[in-house]
Order: structure tokens, then sequence, then C-alpha cells
């Protein structure tokens, strides 16, 4: 419980962080290490391409390291934990993540497969740059193995809990064509789905 609690925390403290963060070095012309990656458009619900399944990468190829670097930038420049190509409509099982407050974590996860080691669900906030501006608990399961090739086609194996347990069910459900919205009432999604809705309306 008292862990959980600290997680929410300090996500809040991080998105803080990186929003200053942002206001102060975060130019046109400067966003980020690799000069060629580019950002790219995030898909925001209810936008149906969201729902679309991923295919598995058959070989992590040049092309494949060139979608992470983009992964790698569009996350960053939105202030994001964890990004699924799915957001970015492309429909391949590759995920990016970094949880630390400085840049200093990139996280790969191609084909990621997940094994429940403790069934207990707990209950953490979660965002997500596909529903801006929305904030909700959704319970998931806490401690789990994780098994993907990282950006050289390497396997890779590792336990989580906590952030990055919640973190990688979140953008494996992305892979999916899920939400952290499906896990609300249908009053709430409603409710999100209409006023997001309207913004696209506004920006449009
Ligand atoms: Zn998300």
């Amino acid at each position: 419980m008292s862990e959980n609690t600290f997680c929410a925390a300090r996500r809040r403290i991080l998105a803080n962080r990186i929003t200053v963060r942002g206001f102060n070095g975060g130019t046109a012309t400067n966003k980020g290490e690799n000069q060629s990656a580019m950002i790219r458009e995030i898909l925001e619900y209810p936008d149906p391409r969201l729902r679309t399944i991923a295919k598995p990468v058959d070989e992590v190829t040049d092309d494949i390291r060139t979608l992470i670097d983009d992964m790698f930038e569009t996350m960053y420049d939105a202030n994001g934990i964890g990004l699924a190509a799915t957001q970015i409509d492309v429909h391949k099982q590759v995920i990016v993540m970094d949880l630390s407050e400085d840049k200093s974590e990139p996280r790969v996860f191609i084909n990621p497969k997940v094994e429940v080691l403790d069934g207990d669900l707990e209950a953490m906030q979660e965002g997500c740059l596909s529903v801006p501006g929305f904030y909700e608990d959704v319970k998931r399961i806490e401690h789990c193995r994780i098994t993907a090739k990282d950006r050289n086609g390497e396997e890779f194996v590792l336990e989580a809990e906590g952030l990055l347990a919640v973190c990688i069910q979140h953008e494996m459900d992305h892979l999916n064509g899920k939400l952290f919205v499906d896990y609300l009432s249908q009053l709430k999604r409603s409710r999100i789905r209409k006023k997001l809705e309207k913004l696209h309306k506004q920006s449009a």
C-alpha cells in the first residue's frame, strides 16, 4: 500500500519537473539528443485506430530501431514515461519507457510477454498520452515477470513491481487495442470521451 502511494506521488513530482524543464529548455530546434529522430503525432481517444491489435516484430531491423528512436523522441517531447507504437499508428509490438527523472533509463520492449508472479491487484493513478488531462485509479497486477527483446534483438527477462509493473501492463494493453479508460465505469468513460471529442472539434 505504502509503495503504491510512493509511486503515485513520485509520478506526479516527475510530471511537474519535466513540465518545468520543458518550459526552460524545450525549443523547436532542440528536441533531444538524436538529431534525426522525428516527433510523431500521438493518436487520442476515441480514435478507432487505437483499437488496432499490434503484430509481433519478426526481426529487429534498422527500420525498427528508427521507429524506437522516433518513439523516444515523441514520448520525451510529450513528457510521458511510456509509449506504445500503437499510439503513433504503427501496429507493431514495440514499447518504449523511461521512468527516470532525467531521461537516463530508456527501456525498450519488443514482443513483450508478461507472466503473473503475484496475482494481487493494487490500484494506482494512471494517465495516458492518448487520453490527455485525465488521471484515474486502475487496478493492476502488482508483481510480474516480463520477457521481451531489446533494440538489438536480444531477449531479456525482467521482474517488475510498482510503477514499472503498472507501466508495462498499461503499454501492453495499447498493443492489444485497450486503453486505461476501459477499466473505468461507463459513466466516467463517456464523460472523458465527450470532453476529448469537444477539444478535438475545437482544435480541428
Ligand atoms: Zn497510454
